[in-house]
Parts: C-alpha cells; sequence; structure tokens
C-alpha cells in the first residue's frame, strides 16, 4: 500500500530551475511513516499541510518556503518512492470530484448531459415565466438568464437587476428549475447567491481573483466561463481561487476564444474540452450560442460538443431573438431548440434532459 504526498513546490521566481506553482504528487515506500517524510522535506524548504484527495491515500500540500528545491533532492529523502505530476496543476482542482450533484440532478463523470438555457438577459417577468414554461416542458434543467449584462458599449443595455433575479427564481421554481446566473460585481455577489444553485462567473470577469474569491466565499457552486483570451492554466487557476475561496465545486464552461479569424464571434475550443474531461476529470460545459454567435451552427456545435466530452450545454433561447435586448443573433427558438433537445436525446437516449 503506498500513499502518496501532494507538493506544491512554489519556488523563488528568480530561481532558475525552481517551476512556481508545480504540483507534484510524492509517492512513499511501504510503511513509511508521513511525517518523518514531511518533515524531511521541511529540511529541503518544503512546508506541508494536510491535504484531502480523491486518490484515496494521505496526502500532503507542499509549499516551498526556498527556491533550492529539484526533483533528485526530494527522491533522496527517506520514505520516497516517486514523484508523479498530477493531472492539474492545481490541487484543489486536481481532486475536486469529477462531478457535481444538484439534489437529483448529477453533472459530470458518467452522467447524462445536462440542458441549461434562457435569454441571454432576463428581459421581463413574463417572459422569464414564458421561457422557463416552454424549456421546463423539453427537458431544459437549468434556467439561464443574466440580471447583469457585461456589455461592450456602456450604452448598452446592462440588465434589469435585482428585480430581474426574483423573476428568474420564481420562473424556475415554478417550473421545477436549477438557476444559472452571472454575478458581475463582489456588490451583487450575496443577491446573486440567494438565488443562484449555481453562479457564473464570465468570460470578461475571469481573471477577477476578487470575483472569484467572494463567488467561491458564498458556498455555492461556480460555473467559471473561459476568459476569451486564457490560456487553460489560467482558466484551471480562476477555478482554483473559487474552491480556495470555499465553493464545494467548480464547473468549467467553454465558450469560444478570440483568434486572429473573426469570420465567426469566436474559436470553440473543443479541443480543451476533451482535455479537462478526459485529462483532468473536470465538469465541463459549452457554450455553443456565445461559442460562434451564430444561431444555425449551434444545433452542429451542440454534438460537437457531446461527442468531445462536455457533460452539458449552456444554450442562449428567445422566443423572439430578432428582438432580444443582448445577443439575438446567438440565440434560439423555442422550436430549434426543442428539435435540438429530440435529436440529441434520440442520440444519447438516457440524456437527463429527456422528457421523461
Ligand atoms: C452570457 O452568458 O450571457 C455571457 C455574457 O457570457 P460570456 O461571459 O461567455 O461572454
Ligand atoms: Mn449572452
Amino acid at each position: 500500500m503506498y500513499s502518496c504526498l501532494f507538493l506544491r513546490i512554489l519556488g523563488a521566481p528568480w530561481e532558475a530551475d525552481t517551476r512556481p506553482n508545480d504540483v507534484m504528487i510524492v509517492t512513499l515506500t511501504e510503511g513509511a511513516d508521513p511525517g518523518l517524510v514531511r518533515d524531511a522535506l521541511a529540511g529541503l524548504g518544503l512546508w506541508a499541510s494536510p491535504f484531502e484527495g480523491r486518490r484515496g491515500s494521505v496526502q500532503l500540500f507542499v509549499h516551498s518556503h526556498s527556491g533550492d528545491v529539484n526533483r533528485e533532492r526530494i527522491l533522496s529523502v527517506a520514505g520516497v518512492a516517486d514523484i508523479s505530476e498530477p493531472a492539474s496543476r492545481h490541487p484543489r482542482v486536481d481532486v475536486q470530484a469529477a462531478s457535481v450533484r444538484f439534489g437529483e440532478i448529477e453533472l459530470g463523470g458518467e452522467a447524462a448531459p445536462v440542458l441549461m438555457a434562457g435569454p441571454c438577459s432576463v428581459e421581463s417577468e413574463e417572459r422569464i415565466h414564458e421561457v422557463a414554461e416552454r424549456l421546463a416542458a423539453i427537458g431544459v434543467r437549468f434556467l439561464r438568464g443574466g440580471a447583469y449584462k457585461p456589455r461592450t458599449s456602456p450604452y448598452d443595455f446592462q440588465g434589469v437587476g435585482t428585480d430581474a433575479l426574483r423573476w428568474l427564481r420564481e420562473a424556475a421554481d415554478a417550473n421545477d428549475m436549477l438557476v444559472v446566473t452571472e454575478a458581475l460585481s463582489e456588490a451583487s455577489i450575496d443577491s446573486v447567491a440567494e438565488v443562484a444553485d449555481l453562479i457564473q462567473i464570465g468570460s470578461r470577469n475571469m481573471h477577477n481573483g476578487a470575483l472569484l474569491d467572494a463567488a467561491g466565499r458564498t458556498g455555492r457552486p461556480v460555473l467559471v466561463k473561459r476568459g476569451m483570451a486564457a490560456t487553460v492554466e489560467e482558466w484551471l487557476s480562476a477555478g482554483e481561487y473559487c474552491l480556495a475561496g470555499g465553493a464545494p465545486a467548480v464547473v468549467f464552461c467553454e465558450r469560444g476564444i478570440r483568434s486572429f479569424d473573426d469570420r465567426t464571434r469566436n474559436l470553440l475550443d473543443l479541443g480543451s474540452v476533451a482535455l479537462l474531461r478526459h485529462v483532468h476529470q473536470l465538469p465541463v460545459i459549452v457554450d455553443p450560442s456565445h461559442g460562434l454567435g451564430r444561431r444555425d451552427l449551434i444545433p452542429h456545435l451542440s454534438r460537437a460538443a457531446i461527442a468531445a466530452g462536455a457533460s452539458g450545454l449552456l444554450i442562449e433561447v428567445h422566443p423572439e431573438p430578432e428582438r432580444a435586448l443582448s445577443d439575438g443573433p446567438q440565440a434560439v427558438t423555442f422550436e430549434e431548440i426543442d428539435s435540438l433537445a429530440r435529436d440529441l436525446r434520440a442520440e444519447a437516449p438516457s440524456a437527463i434532459f429527456a422528457t421523461g
């Protein structure tokens, strides 16, 4: 029986041979005393703290307080059998469960894909009730809709605000749905957390550490959308912020990144979805609406996303897309999402968005 130590090596940035933010798993020889190994590692400038991981073994989370760290020296410690790279450089992201439970709904892992849909922005009380009713009838489990909108221009519609949060919750409750909605600022995080089952952090805020931390502190699961110019590493770090702040779980959402090609709104990076699902074993969903910005391609991208490993889809829907106050060109109609849900259900009969 081997046990593991989790190492986070935070070498001094000026030390050429150290790799800041590296995380390593140290496997102990059989019968080794983790306490003694810990002491020996402390002598190398590594500070270990207890850390619970899903590998089911004893793990320590170790920070370096000196830059003088290298692989050979760690291997020379009595009781250390091996060092390996974990799936993720981010210890908490790496050990968070591959799936997240919302009551009877499971998102991630082997669970069938979950459908989340609704308007880009919550526009009126009547509209959001109408949308919720129609979507619930086709098996959508999460109602989406922004009360606070991050717009490129300050003169564009910025969202209805707190009233919209209340309408969203009431519409979801009336139709037995869950709520996913965006928190745009620390000032509104508590009112968002009051209504949201899943707090959305948008692309523009993915680098906002204070907001990620505040979202984590609410104790709600957080949906971390990928920054439009963020590397996968930065995206995982954003999830790490939420978990370090106290979030019980993080769901990642690929929504397209900027590329050299402006023919479509964004470049939907399905490779990153396969990576998060199959290598890091993290719950990841795809937003095909913002992904390309084109309503007509949403069905195709949705299928591709699921094939790549997405555990869910976040789709913008509007009863009259041409009259939407934001993101109309990428919103599908009820008829379109109904037909998409039917096709997906036919392809994956156990899908959770089946109406049953
Ligand atoms: C949205 O979901 O409406 C939104 C603003 O998304 P993103 O942050 O991905 O642009
Ligand atoms: Mn939108």
